[in-house]
């Protein structure tokens, strides 16, 4: 149902970069002989999922939405990847992207941009607009996203899907192709905060192959879910709203709809607190600052001679660094390369102190603003996105409006701390508003109880 579904409406959509019918068909054949024989399968064999065309999939296309990637076929297969394998769920296919992540529409993917489903001239967010459009259109189910500064949690509020980011190093990142190592973080895309509890009892837990990979044991999330959602409250839960995520730059809808959320939540028995993080005002200075530095020693491996395309110099002679130089200019397209350019320049001896070094402190300061408030509160609630989905080409030509939609995902990137969106409203023009729920590092487990009860 889902391969047709995904024949029928995607070439509107074009959420999909590439769909594996056959392997998804193999796959759920396999799982039906399995329960046949009488076999105990895991709870999500045979539901479909799509997975971010940046996580590895053995034998399968993937390619960032990058054209330096070429028709590139990993000859392994991400952690995840591996592990919705071995439980049975037949992988769809690969969603398009921002290339490389780096975006909030889609629009910079290089095979063109992802249509919002609920209003085809309107981005689906990103850079996992492919994920989110593929979800919220009834395609899959199921999907994975990486979120570096909120690639899964926007292109989940413009499109009312729930997505989260976990506790950095909850779920291995071995074999999703490295944006900005300290910040990315694999996380579910689904419908419904159950499912997306779901799937991440399936995919996090130790991985030796990511050093960053957090060695204890998965949350009972599913558990939670269903006792919060069974109940209808949380009685003593302490809730805090960020005074400097709710002002300036925010639609009204949007900021109406975050209103409407927090009464529903003191309705429900928490106990609502306004409360200050000074540094945030930072955070987008920071986040742009640190990530284009560690994607330019990141993208450093994109060279013409391990992986995808190899271009060669038209004239003069043909040298590695000439090689590359080619490669790189034809290959990676004009976000790519500013924030290659970017990341070397603050990187640079002369500039490393004045940018990368103060964006550094300041990405300190600001998880001491998390530790400060989550001593006097149990989670935090902010609204996703400054506004709902946009149209088409608003902000290609302005890259400073553009990283603006990031302001209110970037801080939990920062610190490292889960954070996720819950949709929560519909605005006056018929488009989808979402509300972030974040909790400390490790309280994975509260976020979700907490927007089990905001899904309610
Ligand atoms: N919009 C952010 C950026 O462009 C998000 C990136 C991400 O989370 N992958 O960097």
């Amino acid at each position: 149902a889902c391969l047709d579904r995904i024949e029928a409406i995607d070439p509107r959509v074009r959420a999909f970069l590439h769909v594996d019918r056959e392997g998804a068909l193999a796959t759920a054949a396999a799982v039906d002989a399995r329960r046949a024989a009488g076999e105990d399968l895991h709870r999500l064999a045979g539901v479909p999922i799509a997975l971010k065309d940046n996580l590895v999939t053995r034998g399968i296309p993937t390619t960032c939405a990058s054209r330096i990637l070429g028709d590139w076929r990993p000859p392994y297969d991400a952690t995840v990847t591996r592990k919705i394998k071995e439980a049975g769920l037949p992988i769809v296919g690969k969603t398009n992207m921002d290339e490389f992540a780096m975006g909030s529409s889609t629009e910079h993917s290089a095979f063109g941009a992802t249509r919002n489903p609920w209003d085809l001239e309107r981005i689906p967010g990103g850079s996992g607009g492919g994920s989110a459009a593929a979800v919220a259109a009834y395609m899959v189910p199921l999907a994975l996203g990486s979120d570096t500064g909120g690639s899964i949690r926007q292109p989940g509020s413009v499109t009312g899907t729930v997505g989260a980011k976990p506790t950095y190093g909850a779920v291995s990142r071995y074999g999703l192709i490295a944006m900005a190592s300290s910040l990315d973080q694999i996380g579910p895309v689904t419908r419904t905060v159950a499912d997306a509890a779901a799937l991440t009892e399936l995919v996090g837990g130790f991985d030796p192959a990511d050093s960053t990979s957090l060695d204890e044991p998965v949350p009972a999330l599913t558990e939670a879910v269903r006792s919060v959602a069974g109940q209808g409250s949380i009685k003593g839960l302490k809730v805090g709203v960020v005074k400097e995520l709710s002002g300036d730059g925010y639609e009204k809808d949007v900021i109406d709809a975050f209103k409407d959320t927090v009464e529903r939540l003191r309705g429900a028995g928490a106990e609502v607190v306004e409360v200050s993080c000074p540094n945030f005002e930072y955070s987008l200075a920071a986040y742009y600052l640190i990530m284009p530095a560690e994607v330019s020693s990141n993208l450093a491996r994109f060279d013409g001679m391990r992986y995808g395309i190899r271009v060669e110099p038209t004239e003069g002679p043909v040298t590695a660094e000439r090689v590359m130089a080619a490669t790189r200019g034809a290959g990676f397209g004009d976000e790519v390369k500013r924030r290659i350019i970017l990341g070397t320049h603050v990187l640079s001896a002369g500039y490393y102190d004045a940018y990368y070094g103060s964006a550094q402190k300041v990405r300190t300061l600001i998880q001491r603003d998390f530790d400060a408030v989550f001593e006097r509160v149990d989670v935090l609630v902010s609204p996703t996105a400054p506004t709902t989905a946009f149209k088409f080409g608003e902000k290609t030509d302005d890259p400073m409006a553009m990283y603006l939609n990031d302001v209110a995902t970037i801080p939990a990137n920062l610190a490292g701390i889960p954070a996720m969106n819950v949709p929560n409203s519909v605005s006056g023009e018929g488009l989808p508003i979402g509300v972030q729920v974040l909790a400390p590092a490790h309280g994975d487990l509260k976020m979700y109880e907490a927007a089990s009860l905001i899904e309610a």
